[in-house]
């Protein structure tokens, strides 16, 4: 058996504000494409941690497994925030480390 504990906390994790959120509510994902090519295959059903050097912040990242749900198909990492402020403010961090990464 694989130990999922840590898995089931960072699920209910706010990978921006790294508040846990509270099974009576909401969490909001949302599917991103990986900031650099990388083999995520063996991470499948997974949390990876993404250093946001911008923001001087790590946040954790789900990769889905080739079996989930078609609303996150084509995506390589889902994030899991609390609200949607968290989830535009992880979206425009991400945007920015982009354009960083792009330039090399
Ligand atoms: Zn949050």
């Amino acid at each position: 058996m694989i130990d999922n504990k840590h898995t089931d906390r960072l699920l209910r994790t706010c990978a921006w504000c790294s508040r846990e959120i509270s099974e009576d509510e909401d969490i909001f994902g949302f599917g991103a494409k990986a900031i650099q090519a990388a083999d995520l295959s063996d991470k499948e059903g997974q949390f990876v941690s993404l250093n946001l050097s911008l923001q001087d912040k790590t946040v954790f990242a789900l990769v889905p497994t080739g079996s989930s749900a078609a609303d996150i198909e084509g995506f390589d990492l889902v994030f899991i925030t609390c609200s949607e402020d968290c989830a535009q403010s992880l979206k425009d961090a991400l945007d920015l480390e982009r354009d960083v990464f792009d330039e090399g």
